[in-house]
């Protein structure tokens, strides 16, 4: 039976740079990826920040990046629009490279990655394959969010789309509750009048709102069609359940806003990977959990992002619209010089109408968006 140190389930973003901490540690490791191909199928926007792509150890190339976004469009249910300006740190990625670039990293210090097999299942430490069984100390699971269950599981679906609507470097995000309760629609470009647009939402049908969606915008083609699950619920509170760690969307590692993932759970993947590695070499079981060091990255910001989505639920159409059209442009200003697409809470507070907080978004906590909430309510009756 062939052996591995740990046996990675799952070769996307965060499987892959968990392998790659693991071999940079000189430990053998093996990624299963039951698609045919690293990096497909893409079921992301790719959209990113600089700084992210920094902290995973992942070089910014042209042969990664599609675009860079300069505006984020955010239009009410009445079409009421208000732009922000994205500044110079907000790129398009495309996710079938970046895997692909990860994955190279991780090989060549020493992963194996094998495309076109399907984890099965594991008893005592042998890892069941649709290419045979594997022995190995370690199984990672970062076989995504499918794996989740529950409310906080969203719909989406999201086409790959060539139409004159879409304009390079300006992304449009799309609020109705009504339409896409719990979540939003997006038009994210890519190059050459191509773009990713896409739903998502609370037990909707995702392909019939993505339907009415394109009949909305006019002439268009589509390309290529993806439904997908989106976890806003937050993450699980055990990574590790004996000898096998969870990581990436599979933990839960997902923004409980906008259900972006490939920062966290990215580093999810990375930080356990690191975690694992010093267990292999010390044999010292408390250090395979890497709950801490990544709640001190962003415990502090998801517990908020958390309490902010439960305000936004709240939020009817008309209520939206009321708020949307309320905001001044030197709020959008303040958003555009201190507020920061990762740890966003700030800047979605401040364009709720919450003065005063862009600049403080890391130090905002849960109960604080509590009072925040309150305060809204009463500005939205007026
Ligand atoms: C429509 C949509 C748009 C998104 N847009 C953005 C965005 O713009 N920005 C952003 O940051 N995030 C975005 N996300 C989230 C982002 O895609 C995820 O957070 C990220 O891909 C998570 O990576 P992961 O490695 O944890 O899981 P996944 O990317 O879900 O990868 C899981 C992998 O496991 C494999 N797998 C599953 N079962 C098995 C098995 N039995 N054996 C072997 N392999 C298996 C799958 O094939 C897959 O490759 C989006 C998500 C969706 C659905």
């Amino acid at each position: 039976m062939e052996r591995y140190d740990v046996v990675v389930a799952g070769g996307s973003i965060s499987g892959l740079l968990c392998a790659r901490e693991i071999a940079s540690g000189d430990h053998s490791v093996l990624v299963l990826e039951k698609s045919h191909e690293i990096g497909t199928p893409q079921h992301c926007g790719g959209l990113l920040s600089r700084a992210a792509l920094d902290y995973l150890g992942i070089i910014p190339s042209n042969r990664i990046v599609g675009n860079q976004i300069r505006t984020a469009d955010i239009v009410s249910p009445n079409g009421h629009t208000v732009r922000v300006d994205a500044g110079s740190g907000i790129l398009e990625v495309d996710r079938r490279m970046l895997d692909k670039y990860v994955a190279e990293q991780a090989q060549k210090i020493g992963a194996h990655i094998r495309a076109g097999t399907s984890f099965r299942g594991m008893t005592d430490g042998t890892v069941r394959s649709s290419m045979g069984d594997i022995s190995c100390d370690i199984m990672v699971d970062a076989r995504g969010a499918s794996l989740l269950g529950g409310s906080d599981l969203l719909v989406s679906a999201q086409y790959e789309v060539c139409a004159d609507w879409i304009r390079p470097g300006e992304v449009v995000v799309m609020l109705d509750n009504s339409k896409y309760p719990g979540f939003f629609a997006w038009i994210i470009p890519t190059q050459g009048g191509m773009g990713k647009v896409g739903v998502g939402g609370r037990r909707i049908n995702a392909t019939a709102a993505m339907q009415s969606l394109l009949d909305d915008m006019g002439r268009y083609s589509v390309f290529r069609k993806i439904v997908a699950p989106i976890w806003v619920g937050g993450p699980v509170s055990d990574v590790v359940r004996g000898s096998v760690v969870l990581v990436g969307d599979a933990a839960g590692q997902t923004k409980p806003t906008t259900g972006g993932g490939i920062y966290s759970s990215g580093a999810g993947g990375m930080l356990a990977g690191q975690a694992i590695a010093r267990y292999l070499q010390t044999g010292d079981r408390s250090h395979l959990d890497y709950t801490d060091a990544w709640q001190k990255e962003f415990g502090r910001e998801f517990e908020a992002q958390h309490a902010v989505r439960r305000i936004l639920e709240r939020l009817d159409n008309t209520a939206i619209d009321s708020i949307l059209c309320k905001v001044q442009s030197s709020t959008l200003k303040r958003i555009a010089s201190d507020g920061d697409f990762d740890f966003h809470v700030g800047a979605i507070l401040a364009l709720l109408g919450i003065r005063g907080v862009a600049h403080i978004a890391r130090d905002i906590t849960a109960s604080e968006v509590r009072r925040a909430s309150a305060y809204i309510q009463k500005m939205v009756k007026m």
